[in-house]
């Protein structure tokens, strides 16, 4: 399928109220053209040299979402134009956000990551310390970035079962935090939850973002 019908297909199939990143990572701005070309608009990137790029050349009415994991460091460099960071796994990123944001004159919004495969490499909170940041108020001193909800990976696994234990757990968390920390804020609202292999079960248990990748522009080549 072209990618454009793939963009197509998948975005009809989306229940109200979750929206389609399409995860352009690895691929050329000439493909993400072409689902661009088919409506789509909001494309995620793992690495910030390779979105800082194709900001550059591709319309300026693309939300670039930041999925990977963000270096202190190189914040700085997508400051400026980065419509969500969803990877957000510690205070201190979430302080160098804030400030790069600050310089910038602008609002960053951002996901909180919690970690819940089983894989030990992927990123993110543990629930106990994403609350124990909460509880602190630190977050609330930051004036130039908004916490817009959570972000996740599941196992990479087969099991469906597991999945969907691992989701729904999420949105336990989520709807908690909700309640004890953001029931001013209208802004917690998002779920990032589901890729290419697992998207629909992450939307019965509650996604508001779907990731996916492989799905419409096939196989990366790293
Ligand atoms: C690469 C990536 C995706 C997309 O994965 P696919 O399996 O290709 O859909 C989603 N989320 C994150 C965080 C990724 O790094």
């Amino acid at each position: 399928m072209s990618i454009a019908d793939s963009i197509r297909e998948i975005n009809n199939s989306l229940p109200d109220g979750v929206k389609l990143v399409a995860v352009s990572k690895f691929h050329p701005a000439d493909a993400i053209k072409q689902a661009y070309n088919a409506g789509q608009r909001i494309f995620g990137e793992s690495k910030v040299q390779e979105m800082t790029s194709k900001y550059e050349v591709l319309p300026k009415d693309i939300e670039w979402h930041f999925i990977g994991h963000l270096q202190t460091n190189k914040v700085k460099y997508i400051a400026s134009f980065v419509s969500l960071i969803h990877g957000v796994d510690s205070y201190k990123l979430l302080k160098e956000i804030d400030k790069q944001a600050e310089k910038v004159g602008r609002k960053v919004k951002c996901l909180l990551q919690i970690h819940i495969a089983q894989e030990e490499t992927k990123f993110g909170f543990s629930s106990e310390e994403c609350i124990d940041m909460l509880e602190n108020k630190l977050h609330t001193e930051l004036n130039n970035i908004e916490i817009c909800g959570l972000m996740a990976m599941a196992s990479n696994t087969d099991c469906v079962v597991q999945i969907r234990k691992e989701f729904s757990g999420l949105k336990c968390l989520y709807d908690r935090l909700k309640q004890e920390y953001f029931s001013n804020s209208d802004s917690f609202k998002e779920l990032s939850i589901g890729m290419s292999g697992d998207y629909e079960i992450a939307i019965e248990e509650g996604s508001t973002l779907v990731r996916i990748g492989s799905k419409i522009f096939g196989n990366r080549e790293y």
